[in-house]
């Protein structure tokens, strides 16, 4: 049988243990990620949901943004969600801070308004199947543009809240708080398919 996937998560600020226990219960081996060498031994990356700003800082303070880029443009999957997808974004709409620039996406911060700044909206996924998936969306940012490499996989409201360029996920919202676990599986699914190369512990 083959051996379980190593799935980081990025473990600076945020919400970190939801994630390790959703890559768990989907069938991974979830670490957390604070060093360039825990990173080296991961063969995909989760950024969690938190507060953007904070995490680019201390991204870059902790020497871990361009490790990541490197991976990350060497084919390493990276999901973010919430703010992990802010800063995986090429542009935030209302930020002046470099993100990663990792996938072709335009994203406007805190998007979807006061009322409705936190809610559970049932989203259709047609990558996940007919079932609808129960999408919690805190402070959410929307996709403002989407290069044309990016694929929408699911919409609120007509704006996307879900995309994916080549081995980069985005979600606005956080399936990590949720029982369902098929946006933690289709992640894993997309580790099982990238060949091993630059995953220092699955090459050696
Ligand atoms: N509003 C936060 C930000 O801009 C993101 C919120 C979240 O991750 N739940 O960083």
């Amino acid at each position: 049988m083959a051996t379980k996937k190593t799935i980081g998560v990025l473990a600076l600020q945020g919400d970190v243990g939801e994630h390790l226990r959703a890559l768990e219960r989907a069938g991974a081996n979830a670490i957390a990620v604070k060093t360039a060498a825990q990173l080296a031994s991961v063969g995909g990356l989760v950024i969690p949901g938190g507060e953007s700003t904070t995490v680019m800082k201390l991204l870059s303070r902790f020497g871990l943004a361009e490790p990541i880029a490197t991976r990350v443009r060497a084919g390493m999957p990276l999901w973010g969600t919430c703010m992990g997808m802010i800063v995986a974004a090429r542009e935030v709409a209302d930020l002046d801070q470099p993100t990663l620039g990792l996938i072709d996406v335009t994203v406007r911060r805190n998007a979807f308004g006061r009322q409705n700044e936190s809610a559970e909206v049932d989203l259709t996924i047609p990558a996940l199947g007919s079932r609808p998936f129960p999408a919690i969306f805190i402070r959410a940012p929307w996709i403002e543009r989407a290069g044309p490499h990016v694929e929408v996989l699911a919409e609120r409201d007509g704006h996307g809240v879900m995309v994916r360029e080549g081995q980069v996920l985005g979600t606005s919202f956080h399936p990590e708080l949720t029982s369902d676990d098929r946006v933690h599986r289709y992640f894993l699914s997309m580790v099982e398919q990238t060949p091993t190369v630059g995953n220092s512990r699955d090459a050696a």
